[in-house]
């Protein structure tokens, strides 16, 4: 991006807007000292630090110009234009709203409990065998976040695909109303940050606010299997488009079928293609007939956009397989875990083919409030001795399962351990595992199962 001082100034409203303004051009913005390059707009955030006290690191860093806010003006820097703002990251989402219309592309905005980055990353790459896209980076999904993804964009962008998280009430309205989408797609509702809705049909109200900046010719893409988001529907104005594996989808999948390593199926809208995701998990379908649906309503071409989901190379693959010391597979996904992600993982592993056993080991799903304990032990509904052979359970909530999977595992089978246990299960499961064995490590991140993963490959 290419942008004047001046230019900045004005559509931040900043309070020293009227000055003369030297010429100075801004390439860039970041709001870590440490991580801008030469020419970048610094933009000092207020948070758990504050941003203002690096300045003099972005400039060594080569900041051109920055963002200052007015209460701090005594100590702003001396030697490079300083656009004074009533608060920085008001001036960041303005700038970003100001930058997005200015480029004006068309607006792709992606949320859901889970499979948002998946979603987004494949509706990118559908929509990139025909348009210039951009993408939010990574996991980039929030109030700071989505500006920056909309001052990515090169100015040549022609379609920018934006995905939003929220765990609070009007964050999605707010995210929806400053990128106003023309394409407004939400992936599935969960009981992720349940904590703070109470009920799954809050949490869907709370998704649904994505539509409300939605263009008024836009159209709404969502998951027509969840019947929340159904009857919220009713009440939207715009086109709707929904997609799932019931049939009265506008698009659904059928014939889904899973390996250790991709997932096929097929479709209502193009019958003879077989489509190939290469993630493992049969919930990636739901995320592929997502980005399918945003492809039609786009006219990508059918055979572009089945290639495009073939070839797909995901930012954020959260289960990886990996070898471990005795040979054993390890499926892990050790960063992030909630009731309904652990129960499609569940799912999917316990379909893995093997000559050994299956070892479930799970972590504490984190944040889930008061429903923790109930939440927990509902994950049994997919754990079978049959498929599963044995479970290892993580922290305080798993006493909960350990308890609920008394009814069909022996006792032998099931394994409990607190926090403070975990490197007595390390050494038990360092012990059980042999090399034909399938190992899941699913749990939220706090849990730490990622030292178990480096136990287990390096022995
Ligand atoms: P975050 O809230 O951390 O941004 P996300 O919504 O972006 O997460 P992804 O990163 O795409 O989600 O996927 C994270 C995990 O969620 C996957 O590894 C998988 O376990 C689960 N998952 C992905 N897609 C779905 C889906 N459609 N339905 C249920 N679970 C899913
Ligand atoms: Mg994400």
């Amino acid at each position: 991006m290419k942008m004047q001082v001046t230019e900045i100034a004005k559509a931040v409203s900043a309070v020293n807007a009227e000055q003369a303004w030297p010429e100075v051009s801004v390439t860039g913005v970041s709001f870590d000292s440490r991580k801008l390059t030469a020419g970048d707009l610094f933009i000092p955030l207020v948070g758990e630090n504050d941003g203002h006290a690096f300045i003099q690191s972005a400039i060594d860093h080569g900041a051109v110009a920055t963002l200052w806010a007015s209460d701090h003006a005594d100590s702003a820097p001396k030697d490079l234009p300083v656009i004074l703002v009533g608060d920085t990251l008001t001036a960041l989402q303005q700038l970003g709203q100001y930058y997005l219309q200015k480029i004006n592309p068309k607006v792709v905005a992606v949320t859901g409990s889970n499979g948002k980055t998946t979603t987004k990353d494949m509706i990118a790459s559908v929509l990139s065998t025909q348009f210039n896209v951009t993408k939010t980076h990574a996991n980039f999904n929030n109030q700071i976040g989505v500006p920056i993804t909309l001052l990515s964009m090169e100015p040549n962008t022609e379609v920018v695909v934006v995905e939003m998280g929220m765990d609070h009430f009007g964050e999605l309205d707010f995210l929806s109303r400053l990128v106003q989408p023309d394409v407004a797609v939400i992936t599935m509702i969960g009981e992720a940050h349940i904590e703070f809705f109470g009920t799954r049909d809050k949490i869907a109200d709370a998704k649904l606010e994505i539509i409300n900046g939605l263009k008024a010719d836009g159209t709404f893409i969502f998951n027509g299997d969840e019947p929340l988001l159904q009857d919220r529907a009713e009440n939207v104005k715009q086109r709707q488009r929904t997609f799932g594996l019931d049939a009265d989808n506008t698009l659904s999948g059928s014939d889904v079928e899973t390996s250790r390593a991709t997932t096929s199926f097929k479709t209502n809208l193009w019958p003879d293609a077989t489509y190939t995701i290469p993630m493992m998990g049969a919930y990636n379908v739901n995320n592929a007939l997502a980005a399918l649906l945003v492809g039609d309503t786009f006219h990508i071409r059918p055979e572009s956009a089945q290639k495009a989901i073939a070839s797909f190379v995901p930012t954020e693959n959260r289960t990886e397989w990996l070898t471990g010391h005795k040979g054993e597979a390890i499926l892990s996904d050790v960063y992030n875990s909630n009731p309904t992600a652990a129960k499609r993982v569940l799912a999917a592993f316990a379909a893995v083919p093997t000559n050994g056993k299956r070892i479930a080991v799970l972590g504490d799903m984190l944040e889930l409030g008061d429903q923790a304990d109930a939440l927990h032990a509902s994950l049994a509904s997919e754990l079978n001795p049959d498929t599963i052979q044995s479970v290892y359970l993580n922290g305080e909530h798993m006493q909960a399962l350990a308890a609920a999977l008394k009814v069909k595992y022996p006792e032998t089978a099931v394994h409990y351990y607190t926090m403070d246990q975990q490197p007595a299960m390390i050494e038990a499961l360092q012990q059980t595992v042999a090399a034909d064995d399938e190992v899941l490590l699913k749990g939220s991140h706090g849990i730490h199962l990622e030292k178990v993963l480096t136990a287990l490959e390096t022995a």
